[in-house]
């Protein structure tokens, strides 16, 4: 009997230790060995990121390859005027003396080797992915929200829940990406379906690839109101009155990027060989059209903010426009999830002017972070992007706020000021916290929507 526990166990160790010497069979992965990640007070009225984001990639004509040489992590605010800045080992003493000449003197290395902790999350990960091997689902129920899933393992948890919950859910389809993959999300209403004008609550997430706990959270909220309808009062009302659009990974070819080959991928992964042979995707948060390409905007294919070649050249974005404007008839609220530094940030992204309904969306904002600090503690800060960072144009905020939808937040979750600097890499036991709290701030707008508009 030992003997064949023995062979079992140095099978195991062998699959292990070639996964983590060789982490994707088919792809190279990206390597951050000596990249470290430096913390900073700016002062958010000078254009300091600015000029350190112009510095973001270097492009090697001789391998044809780009690489990373800053990457702007957390943009500073008003509440919390400090910046989070990946610097590559080649460009570290050129960046620190551009913070000389900027006077920027408190500088704070948080995390020495990047790599390290990328390594450390694999590691979990395939720990992980061992105990559970690769079982088919069941029952949405067998669904392990504490985890990080693969894209695919996301899609058979909204179907299977989509069929054996039909009476509360749908599985939607909203487009298919770049490399073919077809882009699902939920409606949940209360069993027996709603009027076709109920106002809804809508909510994307994984927008940038890298924010994993984004798409988690997705998923965490489609369980727990699915779950708890008609056992918590504040799910059972806010179902009742709104219909939920769910759309848990709105990126996936760059989420499976982030998974297999590159962990800090941030774009979509369309091709454009026309625009630039070298550099792939754009940044999906600023392809939408409405003032596409104005303040904040970045015009070179191989930055992490790319905008596109034009405005909604990312079929994602386009399915998602097109899903938005003729199949939901009246939204209410639009949130989508990002990380990190936990905020709640609200139209213009453009422009400093403020919107006609601020303080309204200021109102409810200040609901959502009350109820957020009533359920696990946490501070979230609150305000317009343009007020509380840097301007930026082409986002789905702006977007929406011109289409008319009353109450819209791009959220980023956790972590702030987390003295473990998990930034990108937040352990999956985060994922209920955060969950828990993001949907007690949406049903904190829900209840501020249903009293101000009377619904
Ligand atoms: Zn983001």
């Amino acid at each position: 009997m030992w003997f064949s526990y023995l062979v079992a166990f140095l099978l195991t160790w062998q699959v292990f230790c070639h996964a983590i010497n060789n982490p994707s069979s088919e792809e190279k992965q990206a390597d951050y060995s000596g990249y470290s990640l430096h913390r900073f007070k700016v002062d958010t009225s000078s254009n300091t990121m600015e000029k350190l984001e112009s510095y973001d990639m270097e492009l090697d004509k001789n391998t044809q390859t780009a690489r990373l040489l800053i990457d702007i992590w957390a943009e500073p605010s008003k509440q919390n005027p400090h910046a989070d800045i990946l610097v590559a080992p080649e460009f570290l003493e050129k960046f620190k003396a551009l913070l000389t000449r900027e006077e920027l003197v408190t500088l704070k290395m948080i995390e020495g080797d990047v790599q390290s902790q990328i390594n450390a999350e694999r590691h979990a990960m395939f720990r992980n992915s061992i105990r559970r091997r690769k079982r088919s689902l069941k029952s949405w129920k067998d669904f392990d929200v504490n985890s990080y899933h693969s894209y695919d393992k996301m899609v058979e948890f909204m179907k299977l829940l989509s069929e054996q919950k039909s009476d509360m859910v749908e599985l939607i389809k909203v487009a298919t990406s770049s490399e073919g993959r077809s882009i699902y999300g939920v409606k949940i209403h209360p069993p027996g379906g709603s009027p076709p004008e109920k106002p809804s609550i809508i909510v994307d997430a994984g927008v940038h690839a890298r924010e994993w706990i984004a798409p988690a959270v997705g998923l965490f909220m489609i369980r727990k109101i699915v779950d708890e309808y008609g056992r918590d009062p504040q799910v059972t009302a806010n179902l009742q009155k709104f219909d939920w659009y769910i759309m848990p990974q709105v990126n996936p070819d760059g989420y499976e990027y982030s998974r297999t080959s590159d962990r800090l991928w941030r774009k979509t992964r369309s091709k454009n060989t026309t625009v630039n042979r070298w550099c792939i995707g754009a940044d999906a948060n600023r392809n939408w059209g409405y003032r596409w390409g104005e303040a904040g905007a970045n015009r070179t294919p191989c930055s992490n903010i790319y905008m596109g070649s034009h405005p909604y050249s990312e079929p994602e974005i386009r399915g998602l426009k097109e899903y938005f404007t003729w199949q939901i008839a009246n939204p209410m609220v639009y949130i989508s999830l990002h990380s990190y530094g936990q905020l709640l940030l609200s139209p213009w992204g453009y422009t400093h002017e403020r919107t006609e309904n601020y303080q309204d969306q200021q109102n409810a904002a200040k609901e959502a972070a009350m109820a957020i600090k009533n359920t696990t503690g946490v501070s979230y800060s609150y305000g317009t992007i343009s007020e509380m960072m840097y301007p930026a144009s082409g986002t789905s905020i702006d977007f929406m706020q011109h289409r008319g939808v009353p109450y819209i937040y791009g959220v980023e979750l956790r972590p702030t000021d987390n003295p473990n600097s998990f930034a990108f890499n937040l352990p999956p036991s985060f994922i209920r916290a955060t969950g828990d709290e993001m949907m007690a701030a949406l049903n904190a707008i829900g209840t501020h929507a249903v009293k101000v508009k009377r619904l």
